[in-house]
């Protein structure tokens, strides 16, 4: 079942969480990077009543920002394949693009608690579309990560060349032909979508079962 592609394409949420920290598993990203079918675990929440909480935040979102003027596309309208030398693939679907005068505004929406990777998914965003719509180009281009009750701006200044090689270092190493480290963890593990098929070192036991044997002396 599980087929090798021809190039490597990585999904912008696929590095995201590396890119903040809050993983450590290159591998997962490597091995999604250099195969389109695999057997995949069960997702472990409620892919129906998130896709409808979600779409309705992306409506509001939209509707709001249209009425301060931007012209707004809509998700798949913002379906990005930015192609890089290697031949390997960086896709993305931001899910506002709002766009007014010189100035323009990557939104994306989440229905959970704030994370580290909203940040960076959005950042993300902003690298890669101007280099996929030239028009984008010599326009201001800022970020928003809308929570159900607050939002985080990220200003053009924090897409620093800095920010930009670490994203390209990250694709470098997800998209090269030798493989990534595997860092497997109880907590990363419960998370990933990959079966111990293909990932032979996949931890399925709770955290708890990694308690100390001994009482520590507290
Ligand atoms: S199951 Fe664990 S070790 Fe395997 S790829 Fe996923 S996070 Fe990494």
């Amino acid at each position: 079942m599980t087929e090798r592609r021809e190039n490597p394409y990585v999904w912008v949420t696929w590095i995201s969480k590396l890119l903040a920290g809050e993983a450590h598993c290159e591998w997962a990203a490597w091995f999604k990077a250099h195969h389109a079918q695999f057997e995949k675990r069960p997702p472990t929440f409620d892919f129906a009543k998130w896709n409808a909480e979600h779409g309705r935040m992306v409506r509001e979102r939209a509707r709001a920002l249209a009425k301060e003027g931007y012209n707004v596309g809509l998700e798949e309208q913002n379906k990005f394949n930015l192609k890089g030398a290697s031949g390997a693939t960086l896709g993305g679907k931001p899910d506002l693009v709002a766009v007014r005068e010189a100035e323009v505004l990557v939104v994306d929406c989440k229905t959970g608690q704030t994370r580290g990777a909203d940040y960076f998914q959005v950042l993300v965003y902003m690298l890669a579309l101007p280099l996929c719509r030239p028009q984008y180009k010599n326009l201001s281009l800022s970020g928003r990560v809308e929570y159900q009750d607050h939002a985080i701006q990220i200003p053009p200044e924090e897409l620093t060349q800095e920010a930009a090689d670490r994203v390209w270092e990250l694709m470098e190493r997800v998209v090269s032909d030798d493989e990534s480290a595997r860092v497997p963890s109880a907590g990363e593990c419960a998370f990933c979508d990959i079966t111990r098929r293909d990932c032979p070192d996949r931890i399925d036991e709770a955290p708890d079962s990694l308690k100390g044997e001994e009482l520590a002396p507290f």
